[in-house]
């Protein structure tokens, strides 16, 4: 079983990137391109505001008793945040998610982002966005929101959408929705058998909207939760076959081992620059890349901050001569192959735009690594502290069944369903989904079986938990 951490806070920032980089050395993750211990404290913290979800993916990781759990008092969840923002420090990346997020009173959501804000924290809304609407995320956006992920892919069964060039209509609409307004827009996509075809299309969708679409993360779905796909193909869906379709689909090839964020079998990274129409893979010189890395890991820029973050890099940049001839280099060989766009334009200046792929290979709950998870650098805050998410994922009801003391002397009870008389707790129907609820239906199928041909319902019961 993996604890969550519960060392004592560090004292600094020093401290906290010193934690980061020993986990990476005894892993043996420590190379010139690990971004992990020296630019940032940790990936991201996954803070789940809610359980519930109004979509019932194919690949969902959340629990069976899920739909059955109440949502967390915000007492708890601002505590979760101090430890936080203590843990991690300034600008860690807090995912508020769930469940969908959006499915949290509103008011609550506004307040949630505020206080993640006032620790001095990054803010991202992790949703599917189906509630979502444009002046919601303008409230949220004012709230100090920093990104919007969407959620989008065929795992999740929407309705009228039968492949993944489907779900581009449903795409743009979430980029529309969210257009011009000061968060940073990604899209999240799972990986499995049934969309590996199309995942080339999807990276060259997002290229195509990078004017506003800045991260696109693909993640391997794993066997975890109750979602109803069970396995990964092991030879069609890997890292490596991820970043190859990307590439199909960019139309360029893009390296990604320039930099390194935590354990390579779990994260890979590349970035795309687009001049005009042309595409370039801006980690190309991995040597040079690695070296930036290294000598501007204390320069805070974010991918939020748009011509700020390149104004700090800029300025960071003046003070290390030896990065110039380097910068020079490249600049004038991507002017000199972009040559064709500033011509057709009549030599006047392309839109110069970027975007960051990302693919995160989530383990099976029953074959955690535990050197993967030694090097884990997405958590999620769970009641005891922050975990990594695949140990998490892969025995969630331990740590969202605790009750919590809250500072009124009060003990909260995270279950909306009491014990029957011998002490089982048996979720309704209704609020099942995924694998239990295929389950409950095949029994309840079994009882009327039983009612029409007179076997016990004891015995129903137990033929239709063999045949599961
Ligand atoms: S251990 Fe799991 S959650 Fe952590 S970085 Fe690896 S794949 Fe991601």
């Amino acid at each position: 079983m993996y604890r969550p951490d519960t060392l004592a806070f560090p004292q600094s920032q020093a401290e906290r990137l010193a934690r980061l980089a020993e986990r990476m050395q005894r892993t043996g993750q420590w190379s010139p391109a690990q971004s992990a211990g020296r630019r940032w404290t940790i990936g991201c913290v996954s803070l789940e505001i809610t359980q519930r979800c109004n979509l019932d993916c194919t690949l969902c990781y959340l629990s069976d008793s899920a739909e059955a759990v109440r949502d967390i008092p915000l007492e708890d969840l601002f505590r979760r945040i101090d430890g936080i923002a203590l843990q991690f420090g300034p600008n860690a990346d807090v995912q508020i998610s769930g469940g969908d997020p959006t499915l949290r009173d509103r008011a609550e959501l506004s307040q949630i982002v505020r206080y993640v804000r006032a620790q001095g924290l990054r803010a991202s809304l992790f949703t599917n966005g189906i509630l979502l609407t444009r002046e919601w995320l303008q409230q949220l956006a004012a709230d100090g929101l920093n990104d919007v992920a969407f959620h989008v892919d065929m795992t999740q069964e929407r309705k009228g959408y039968s492949s993944e060039a489907d779900l581009d209509a449903l795409r743009l609409r979430y980029i529309d929705m969210a257009r011009g307004l000061p968060v940073s827009v990604l899209f999240n996509t799972t990986v499995f058998a049934g969309n590996m075809h199309e995942i080339a299309g999807v990276a060259d969708f997002f290229v195509q909207h990078n004017d506003v679409v800045r991260f696109a993360s693909f993640q391997l779905g794993a066997d975890t939760g109750r979602g109803t796909v069970v396995g990964r193909d092991p030879i069609m869906v890997t890292q490596t076959s991820v970043c190859e379709a990307i590439q199909r689909g960019v139309g360029v090839a893009l390296n990604f081992d320039a930099l390194q964020g935590g354990h390579r079998a779990c994260n890979r990274y590349a970035m795309l620059v687009t001049v005009g129409a042309q595409r370039f893979d801006a980690l190309a010189d991995g040597e040079f890349v690695a070296r930036v890395m290294r000598d501007t890991a204390s320069v805070a820029f974010e991918r939020d901050q748009g011509l700020r973050g390149a104004r700090a890099l800029a300025k960071a940049l003046l003070g290390k001569r030896h990065l110039w001839a380097g910068f020079a280099r490249h600049a004038l060989r991507t002017l000199w192959q972009s040559r064709g766009q500033w011509v057709s334009r009549g030599l006047r200046v392309p839109p110069v735009r970027k975007i960051s792929f990302f693919t995160h290979n989530f383990m099976d709950a029953c074959g955690l690594d535990s050197e993967r998870i030694d090097a884990c650098v997405f958590m999620a805050a769970t009641v005891d502290g922050p975990m990594a998410m695949c140990a998490y994922n892969a025995e969630r009801d331990r740590y969202l069944l605790k009750p919590i003391r809250l500072a009124s002397g009060k003990i909260w009870q995270p279950l909306a369903v009491a014990p029957d008389a011998n002490g089982e707790i048996r979720i309704p129907l209704k609020w099942l989904k995924g694998k239990p609820r295929d389950a409950a239906m095949g029994e309840r199928k079994a009882l009327v079986q039983a009612h029409i041909t007179g076997v016990t319902q004891d015995e129903a019961r137990r033929i239709a938990e063999e045949s599961r």
